[in-house]
């Protein structure tokens, strides 16, 4: 019998890991059969994620600097950077957009009587975070002792590191071309474990995903029901509709063809919630299956899971105006545009893991003076809200890549 691909083997296990979630839902959550699995299913889930993030910090160092050194030696930097920079910033303020617009439309939390809520906004203390307190503090953290930074695990800072060891190498030259070659060789190596660690993505997602059903409060979802379905409906508009359509009139390639090349990122970002996490599968489904240039690939996508997330961009507005909603504030035109700035920004400093837009968040409410303890409310359905909103920032990232390519291409010595 032939064995079916790791593609095939995903898509079943993420099949599985959901309808087995609703099983043990149905063996009653208390039950010692559900406890167990949950555990198992905890362990596994959590091993997988643990596996990932070990590649994580020298898949960065190493891809932005060999990407760096390999777009500079050929002149098209610059090119890179704007277009890079720019499709990240449109595809952003289009999630914005259509956030916001959905608002217009249906007005989640409005009806919603919020004593319901006062309670846990009450046991729940937002840390102050104003949007300029956030600019210092996220400036403060690009440039660290780089030896912290790895240690730590703060991508971030590894990422500016990176980009000026690869200007830096660059410009050396020749002198410096052995630390160059020892560095792709480590990049090799590293993508090598990235394929051992493949191997085990059916297991891991399966386990995430059995996980993420049976810890859900169904009750809690059913009262947030308009909110979390705008949420979601606005998302997969932007992933399923969106972010092909510019891909299809920039480059000609087919939703479809994209997808299937896609799809092992898109699941266990799904699966994870950490587009960190899923940063080494990113890596290798843009330049296995969808053939985009390793210089390219290796500049963008790392660049794309620290910075560019039009899922989180989208649910921080939707988010925001379905608090405002949720008070009885209505916010006018300016103070939506205000919205439409700092879900950028705080889309852009959320790190790619868990729930990190939750805590960016903060600074968007406070900006048009929501109260940032309303987050309290949207916490506990968070983390199913995150799968999406994880795989559209995935998403978004390998469309940048190809997008990025494109415009490149022509130009010779790429
Ligand atoms: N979980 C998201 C990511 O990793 C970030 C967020 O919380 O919005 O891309």
């Amino acid at each position: 019998m032939k064995f079916p691909s790791l593609n095939t083997q995903i898509l079943l296990s993420a099949f599985f890991g959901i309808v087995i979630g609703f099983g043990l839902i149905a063996c009653g959550k208390e039950s010692a059969i559900t406890q167990t699995s949950l555990y198992t299913a905890n362990l596994v889930g959590t091993l997988f994620i643990d596996l990932l993030k070990m590649v994580l910090i020298p898949l960065v160092f190493t891809s932005i600097s060999v990407g760096v050194a390999n777009l500079q030696a050929h002149k098209q930097i610059h090119r890179v950077w704007i277009s890079t920079l720019s499709f990240f910033a449109f595809s952003m303020a289009i999630a914005i957009v259509l956030g916001l617009g959905a608002n217009q439309i249906f007005h989640p939390g409005q009806g919603l009587h919020l004593e319901m809520f006062q309670n846990a906004m009450s046991h729940f203390e937002a840390k102050q975070q104003t949007p300029a307190a956030f600019f210092t503090e996220f400036l403060h953290g690009l440039f660290m002792n780089p030896f912290a930074a790895l240690a730590q695990g703060e991508v971030l800072a590894v990422l500016i590191f990176a980009l000026f060891l690869g200007v830096a190498l660059v410009i050396g030259g020749e002198r410096y071309k052995n630390i160059l070659i020892l560095l792709q060789e480590f990049l090799e190596i590293v993508m090598q474990m990235v394929r051992w660690i493949m191997t085990l993505a059916p297991l891991g997602i399966m386990a995430l995903l059995i996980k993420l059903v049976v810890t859900q409060d169904l009750a809690l979802l059913g009262t947030l029901g308009t909110f979390v379905a705008v949420v979601m409906g606005t998302t997969l508009f932007h992933a399923v509709i969106a972010l092909p359509l510019i891909l299809f009139i920039v480059t000609g390639m087919s939703p479809l063809r994209f997808w299937r090349g896609a799809r092992e990122a898109l699941v266990t970002a799904f699966a994870t919630s950490s587009s960190s996490a899923t940063l080494p599968i990113t890596l290798r489904c843009v330049e296995h299956n969808l053939h985009v240039r390793k210089e390219i690939a290796q500049f963008v996508i790392p660049l794309g899971a620290t910075i560019n997330m039009d899922g989180t961009a989208l649910y921080e507005a939707s988010a925001a105006l379905f608090v405002a909603n949720l008070v009885g504030i209505d916010l006018n035109l300016t103070q939506q545009l205000i919205v439409f700035f700092t879900a950028m920004f705080a889309a852009i400093g959320a790190p790619g893991i868990p729930s990190a837009g939750m805590v960016t968040m903060v600074m968007v409410l406070q900006s048009v003076g929501l109260p940032a303890e309303a987050i309290a409310i949207l916490l506990p359905i968070d983390r199913l809200l995150d799968t999406l909103r994880t795989a559209t920032n995935v998403e978004g990232d390998m469309i940048g890549s190809l997008v990025v390519q494109k415009f490149v291409k022509g130009e010779k010595n790429v």
